[in-house]
């Protein structure tokens, strides 16, 4: 690939990805005196933005929604001289000999070139695919991955969830709001869920439970009109659920493919982050949901990313030799 030339400014922090742990390491980094850039992606959002309600971050005891908390963290890492710009990031390499300066990295988007000493890696998750006939053919026609934007479609009508998550329960709830009846699918006997999420589905009348079942299809015509189901225990119980949309929810995967070269992942490609969110890579940090850890949760993400600026902080002012905490490494 042809190397483009650089002649912008060299960033001492670019973070890439605008939801809260990008946003958070972008407060943190910016307020921290660091020349801060932060790229977020300009066809995808942060799954935080379609959620209706966030209920567990401390200091909103009504909850929140999503979008409405990324628009404060924006506001509040702005006051601090964060710039933000829309690119989506390809490619992040090793700055060449004779660029100056000569130690840092090239950040490769859709739209231009960066430069930057350290890189924060913030590109989050997304849905996972069920992988199933008829998923991919009926997206956006009965087939969603987002319940806050395509719920208000199905007022009085009738969809099936797949998944038995946090996620899967939290937006079955939200649908009742429009739905007639949903019908949760899950593989299993019982939900991975929360205990809370879960009582509050057993209690919602219009929640039924497709139990240890999996989709086999997602059929129709033009758009969605029913969704095959195997029963695992019992093969006489698999039916075709007849509904209008299947919203799924099974889990995530890390946006991390464009960087899977450069530092490393564990098996499922989660980036491996040591406690100071060091990377493999001298000069790269990653927080949030693309990186391998128990909890995500927009409260660990934000944990995450003010250690992951803290970190990158040190390493460039260990860089131009203004280290005021007194580490090297
Ligand atoms: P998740 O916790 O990984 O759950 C995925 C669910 O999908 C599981 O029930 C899993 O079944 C099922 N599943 C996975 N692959 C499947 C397949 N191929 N076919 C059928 N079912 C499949 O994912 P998530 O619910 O999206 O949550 C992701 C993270 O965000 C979690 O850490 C969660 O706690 C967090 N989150 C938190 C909140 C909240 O606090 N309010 C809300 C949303 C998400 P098994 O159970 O059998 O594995």
């Amino acid at each position: 690939m042809e190397q483009k030339k650089e002649s912008g400014p060299v960033y001492d922090v670019i973070i890439v990805g605008g939801g809260p742990g990008g946003l958070t390491a972008g407060l943190y980094a910016s307020r921290g005196g660091l020349k801060t850039l932060l790229l977020e992606g300009e066809s995808s959002v942060s799954q935080i933005t379609v959620t209706d309600l966030v209920e567990n971050y401390p200091g909103f005891p009504e909850g929140i929604n999503g979008y409405d908390l990324i628009e404060r963290f924006k506001t509040q890492s702005r006051q601090f001289g964060l710039t933000i710009l829309a690119d989506d990031i390809r490619e992040i390499s090793p700055r060449s000999e004779g660029e100056e300066p000569e130690i840092g990295w090239f950040v490769k988007g859709g739209r231009n070139n960066y430069r930057a000493l350290a890189v924060i890696l913030a590109t989050g998750a997304n849905w996972r695919r069920l992988g199933v006939p008829g998923e991919e053919a009926f997206v956006g026609k009965g087939v969603s991955y987002c319940a806050t934007c395509d719920g208000p479609f199905y007022r009085e009508r009738e969809v099936v969830v797949v998944g038995g998550g946090d996620t899967a329960v939290q937006e079955a709830l939200f649908l009742t709001r429009f739905a007639r009846k949903v019908t949760i699918v899950h593989r299993r006997d019982r939900l991975r869920a929360t205990p809370l999420l879960q009582e509050r589905a057993f209690a919602n009348e219009r929640i039924e439970f497709a139990w240890d079942s999996v989709v086999e299809e997602i059929q129709g015509k033009d758009f969605v009109e029913g969704v095959k189901i195997k029963n695992l225990r019992n093969p006489e119980m698999s039916k075709v659920i007849p509904v209008d949309g299947a919203f799924v929810f099974v889990g995530l995967t890390p946006n991390t493919g464009f960087v899977r070269q450069l530092v490393a992942c564990d098996e499922s490609g989660y980036i491996l982050a040591d406690s100071e969110m060091k990377t493999s890579a001298k000069g790269i940090f990653a927080c949030g949901d693309c990186i391998s850890k128990l909890l995500r949760q927009v409260v660990t993400a934000c944990g995450d990313a003010a250690t992951a600026a803290f970190s990158a902080q040190l390493y460039v002012e260990d860089l131009k030799g203004d280290t005021y905490v007194g580490r090297s490494s």
